[in-house]
């Protein structure tokens, strides 16, 4: 893709719809409203179809059109395309027919969703002609960027709250990025790399390359379609952090459908999926509200998802609502079960972000708000060997013996 053939038009306000150029910008200057990717889908519908889709290798660039680049992709290259894993085990432990996990604890490099958006983010910083860049992270962002940074030979640096979980932080110095803990919430960490991209010229890729990072979302979208044959999902349940991947799920149904790559059944319905000790798009949602009131100190095992003042939180709420879906709040011993349940039903391990899902399938399944012949699909971001602190106190003890058949033949009672 050259620069002339590029389907990106400009950066658009969501809010007064004015354009900008395709810079590293996030906000609109008239109305502080979020800076939003523009296509031509008239062009991208000449240049698309189910067959030329098909025959492109089986990464996230098989949507390349459809991702906010003018450059060919330097950065992740072999991101995406995740397994669908139709589950009839947890199916029928949950009673439901047709039930689907969109499998990114096993996303290539870093092990969740957010090799999808960190792939995205740095060829665009790349493009831009940046050398260093940084994140503000609950974690598998931090992991991501710094992975990727190193093999793309970029700088890095990831500021993250300094209590998260051992094999998140491993996970990110590993890699040789300078890793910051914050002495405060997700909220502070976020404020923080705000100013400082205001002082070094860094690509912060959820800060001022935010519209082209969140793109990157779509292609977690896009493979569920097109993993289910080219058919849309009734029923999806998703995790909310910034509520960004939610909005981006609706966002690659809505484009599928208008590109006529898929057929859609009526409407898929979205459900926002939170944790109880921070679920502030969830509360907003349930209460049918429409501000959302941020939270000041959260306090939840799903460290990934804590975070008190989402960005993107009035417009996930508003695209739960429009879909004719709804969202839950689950407790901490919900959400370990939850990850118990996938793991023994599927043989998936996931992080407490995909214990947030399985327990609001379960609520809604329960609650038969969800009909149990309709696919769905439960969104599995993350991977469970990088949180597994709130595990221990349930977890099976080690069954230690000697190294004999008799203390063998003894514990088999
Ligand atoms: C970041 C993250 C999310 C949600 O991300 P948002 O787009 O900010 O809502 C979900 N699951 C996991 C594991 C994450 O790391
Ligand atoms: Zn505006």
């Amino acid at each position: 893709m050259s620069e002339r053939s590029s389907t990106v038009l400009s950066l658009r306000c969501r809010e007064c719809k004015r354009d900008y150029p395709k810079e590293a910008l996030h906000v609109c200057e008239y109305c502080f409203g979020p800076l939003e990717v523009a296509y031509d889908y008239a062009e991208i519908s000449r240049r698309l179809s189910r067959e030329i889709i098909q025959r492109r290798p089986t990464n996230l660039w098989r949507y390349r059109e459809l991702l906010p680049l003018d450059q060919p992709p330097t950065v992740g290259l072999d991101v995406g395309f995740t397994p669908l894993v139709r589950c009839h085990r947890l199916g029928a432990a949950l009673g439901h027919k047709e039930l689907y996990v969109k499998n990114d604890a096993v996303c290539h490099p870093t092990l969740s969703f957010k090799d999808r958006v960190v792939s995205v983010a740095l060829s665009k910083a790349r493009e831009l002609g940046y050398d260093t860049v940084a994140c503000a992270s609950t974690g598998n962002l931090g992991n991501s960027t710094a992975a990727n940074a190193a093999q793309a030979g970029l700088k890095c640096y990831v500021l993250i709250p300094h209590d998260l979980e051992a094999g998140k932080i491993i996970g990110t110095t590993i890699y040789g990025a300078r890793v910051i803990g914050v002495q405060g919430t997700y909220d502070d960490v976020n404020r923080l790399c705000s100013e400082i991209a205001g002082r070094h010229p860094w690509a912060f890729v959820n800060v001022n390359l935010r519209p082209y990072y969140a793109e990157g979302s779509k292609s977690y979208g896009f493979e569920i379609q097109e993993q289910l044959g080219w058919r849309t999902p009734a029923h999806v349940i998703v995790p909310m952090a910034s509520g960004s991947l939610l909005t981006k799920i609706a966002k690659s149904i809505d484009e599928f459908v208008k590109l006529g790559l898929v057929e859609a059944k009526g409407t898929t319905r979205l459900y926002g999926a939170q944790a109880a000790g921070c679920g502030p798009i969830a509360e907003a949602v349930l209460a049918g509200r429409d501000a959302i009131k941020p939270v000041k100190q959260p306090s939840t095992i799903a460290k990934s998802l804590a975070i008190g003042n989402p960005a993107d939180g009035p417009y996930a709420a508003a695209a739960i609502r429009a879909s004719g879906g709804t969202a839950q709040a689950v407790s901490d011993e919900e959400i370990v079960a939850g990850i118990r349940l996938l793991a023994e039903t599927e043989g998936i391990f996931t992080e407490t972000a995909g214990g947030v899902t399985v327990a609001t399938a379960k609520r809604l399944l329960d609650a038969r708000r969800i009909p149990a012949d309709e696919p769905t699909v439960i969104c599995i971001t993350g991977q469970g060997l990088k949180t597994q602190e709130p595990l221990a106190a349930t977890a099976r003890p080690l069954e230690i013996i000697a190294p004999r058949i008799e203390a063998f033949e003894s514990i088999l009672t």
